[in-house]
């Protein structure tokens, strides 16, 4: 009879194994990863997508930079339609025209020069 308790304890023995994770300490773990990513995460999108807004306002300068140099060329600020075609573009590295990150599209005022985009920021809708 003892011969097979010690056996029976032979094979369970890793249920009361001290070195194992109970579920309660697993849950714990679960619930602090999950804290910090809560925190985390908002912050992490908010700094994209002000990564992303600096750089549209990088794009502005540059086109308004570009207008310049077109109306140099030309003696007048080239019109919304035209700030895409061949005569716009080529003012630009590598003859691309910059794209807003957020998706918007660009406009500009044909007295002034000053360029504005239609982009939405996130969460502002
Ligand atoms: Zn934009």
């Amino acid at each position: 009879m003892s011969k097979i308790v010690r056996r029976l304890r032979g094979i369970f023995r890793h249920l009361n194994d001290e070195r194992a994770f109970t579920l309660v300490e697993l849950l714990i773990v679960l619930a602090i990863i999950g804290v910090l990513a809560t925190i985390a995460v908002p912050s992490i999108t908010k700094a994209v997508d002000g990564a992303r807004l600096k750089a549209c306002q990088a794009n502005i300068s540059a086109i308004e930079a570009a207008a310049e140099l077109f109306y140099t060329d030309y003696g007048r600020y080239p019109t919304t339609e035209e700030l895409k075609t061949d005569k716009m573009v080529a003012y630009f590295k590598d003859n691309k025209f910059p794209e807003c990150p957020l998706n918007g599209g660009y406009s500009i005022n044909e007295k002034t020069g000053k360029v504005t985009c239609d982009h939405k920021l996130p969460g502002s809708e």
